[in-house]
């Protein structure tokens, strides 16, 4: 009798947090240590457990970055939250899970000049990946326009290393944060953009000049706000990449 041989599943490994910070009472980053050999392209997420429950989240950092860093949310218990409250427990020296591999096609695009990134509040995750490894490269011919909406202006989190960025080299990075709330007082000194992001993307495509045949359009993060724009760009003719962190009840 012959034994038929099945690909071996690779084991989950589990790895150490080497460091958290906390941004605001549901925002944190987390720095983990990354599994020999593990690889990633700028935009794709990998699997993070613990307890045997595991989420998909989008990495932050650039594949020569020595640590995999990852933009959380808290979801409540009382909103459905399951992994992200025992997360919110965890900090330096505590351990969780990873699958062995990353996956996902939210990938950088390059075949366009111009690339116009919509996010809301951790949806921006991916693109802090793409430009910190278009940095590393070297590269240029590419211009990244980031769109970040937040209901408040301290859930931005990445928007000083995307400011510092278009004020060195400002055709490379354009940095654009709005906000839905501006009349709240924890916005008090806001005088940028309001109103949510997927109401604001056809008046900057037009104020930058971005036509369907130099721009490519990402949308990552709120599935109403990726509904929005996929029918407000994909109807005038725009290539469209998505990628959604939940589904819409
Ligand atoms: C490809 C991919 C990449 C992701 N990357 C990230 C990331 O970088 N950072 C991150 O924080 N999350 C990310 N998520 C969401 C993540 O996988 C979890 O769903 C989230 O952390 C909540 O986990 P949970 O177990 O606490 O709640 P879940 O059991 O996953 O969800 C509970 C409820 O909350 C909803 N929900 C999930 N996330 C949110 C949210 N942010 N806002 C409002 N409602 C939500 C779910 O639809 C569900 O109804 C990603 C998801 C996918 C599919």
């Amino acid at each position: 009798m012959t034994t038929r041989k099945f690909p071996q599943k690779a084991p989950l490994q589990e790895i150490d947090i080497v460091r958290r910070e906390n941004h605001t009472e549901d925002l944190a980053l987390m720095w983990l240590e990354k599994p020999d050999g593990y690889t990633f392209k700028p935009g794709q997420y990998c699997t993070i457990g613990h307890d045997g429950i595991e989420r998909a989240y989008s990495i932050a950092s650039a594949p020569h970055e020595e640590f995999i860093e990852l933009f959380i949310e808290l979801i409540p218990v009382e909103e459905g939250g399951v992994l992200t409250p025992i997360l919110w427990d965890l900090g330096k020296g505590d351990k969780v899970t990873i699958r062995p591999r990353a996956k996902g096609i939210f990938t950088f695009k390059e075949e366009m000049e111009n690339q116009f990134l919509v996010s809301t509040v951790t949806g921006v995750v991916p693109y802090v990946s793409f430009i910190r490894d278009y940095l590393r490269k070297n590269r240029s011919g590419h211009h990244f326009y980031v769109l970040e909406g937040a209901s408040y202006t301290d859930e931005f989190v990445y928007d000083k290393e995307f400011e510092t960025l278009s004020v060195l080299n400002p055709s490379l990075v354009t940095f654009v944060p709005t906000i839905s709330r501006p009349n709240e007082d924890r916005n008090s000194t806001w005088s940028r953009d309001t109103g949510r992001v997927n109401n604001i993307v056809r008046d900057k495509l037009d104020q930058f000049n971005l036509t369907t045949a130099d721009t490519m359009i990402y949308a990552c993060g709120h599935p109403g706000m990726i509904e929005d724009v996929k029918e407000k760009v994909t109807g005038d003719g725009y290539e469209f990449l998505e990628e959604r962190f939940w589904k819409d009840d």
